[in-house]
């Protein structure tokens, strides 16, 4: 069994843009500009933004943390959205999920220029990922497909089945994995809560993506051998003997199932940090498509 290290894949794209950067500055260029907005006090919110702002800092972009207060009305909210529009030193910018109640999400993430959505959020930047289209592809499929292109996994010709039809990271997945690219290619079958026979299903998998939010749901009787397993979920669970009080759960029962995969991701340490370096792709992509007038896939 081989640990799919979300971690140091990560830290090596990093490394990667670090150097994208260097010349950049080498040369007297204007550096990528990633903003991001947080609305509220919600304490996984804050850990993802301010992460999010320390990987801008360590590679040399610039990064602005918008606080706003949670009773913020969506107006103004929408206003702070159209001014980062307008900005023209943010190439991309990020308004964290979830919001307060009053406000409503689809409108918001709907205002934000398309060129600049680089959390690929955008009915237009979806769009354009099922279509095959130069876009913003979402951070989490992004980062998986990444992943398993940097760890050579063959996905062609395999069976793939992706647990959960988030628009977030389910449902774009399973369109990333069945589209005609390396990786892609899988067959893919798409499974959530209404679905029958879930055992039977995810044991035809080569590749299983879990993206459901259940710790420990994924157990070994549920996977093939030889099976590739991505474990996307992460849920704090309450733990007193660490500091913060709670760990990080994935879906799959990890020491179950390492006994009957090829591959697995750790939780954490797999898919979180490839998220995270997604978005700095995503960046360093819209700083390019602005700067030289050049999409890329
Ligand atoms: P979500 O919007 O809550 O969607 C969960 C999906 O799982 C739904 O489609 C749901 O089905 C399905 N589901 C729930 N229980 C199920 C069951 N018992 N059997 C089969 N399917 C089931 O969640 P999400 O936003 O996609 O996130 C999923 C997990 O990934 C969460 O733990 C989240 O924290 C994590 N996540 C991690 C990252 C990262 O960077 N590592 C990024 C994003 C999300 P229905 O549609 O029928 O309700």
């Amino acid at each position: 069994m081989k640990i799919l290290d979300g971690k140091a894949t990560a830290t090596q794209i990093r490394e990667e843009l670090k150097v994208e950067v260097k010349d950049l500055v080498r040369l007297n260029k204007r550096v990528p500009g990633l903003a991001a907005v947080l609305v509220g006090d919600d304490g996984a919110s804050q850990t993802y933004v301010n992460a999010k702002v320390r990987d801008c800092a360590e590679i040399g972009f610039n990064s602005e943390l918008i606080k706003l207060d949670a009773s913020i009305s969506e107006y103004e909210l929408l206003k702070k959205v159209e001014e980062l529009n307008n900005n023209p030193k943010i190439d991309g910018f990020i308004v964290q999920l979830p919001l307060p109640d009053h406000i409503d999400e689809n409108k918001v993430i709907s205002a934000i220029n398309p060129t600049k959505d680089v959390d690929g959020f955008h009915p237009e930047n979806f769009g354009r990922m099922a279509l095959d289209l130069p876009t913003f592809v979402s951070a989490t499929p992004q980062g998986i497909v990444e992943l398993l292109r940097r760890y050579q996994i063959k996905t062609e010709g395999m069976q793939c089945v992706v647990m959960g039809r988030s628009n977030i990271v389910g449902s774009p997945v399973s369109i990333l994995m069945s589209r005609n690219d390396n990786p892609g290619n899988a067959t893919v079958t798409l499974v959530h809560s209404r679905t029958k026979n879930l055992k039977e299903i995810t044991r035809t998998a080569d590749i299983l993506i879990s993206a459901i939010g259940r710790p420990g749901l994924v157990t070994k009787d549920m996977v093939k051998k030889g099976a590739v397993v991505i474990d996307v979920g992460m849920t704090r669970v309450d733990d007193n003997t660490k500091k913060k009080g709670y760990r990080l759960a994935g879906d799959v029962n990890f020491e179950e199932v390492k006994a009957v995969a090829s591959h697995i991701t750790p939780v954490p340490g797999g898919v979180g940090p490839m998220t995270r370096a997604s978005l700095l792709l995503n960046t360093m992509k819209a700083y390019k498509r602005k700067e030289k007038k050049k999409f890329m896939r």
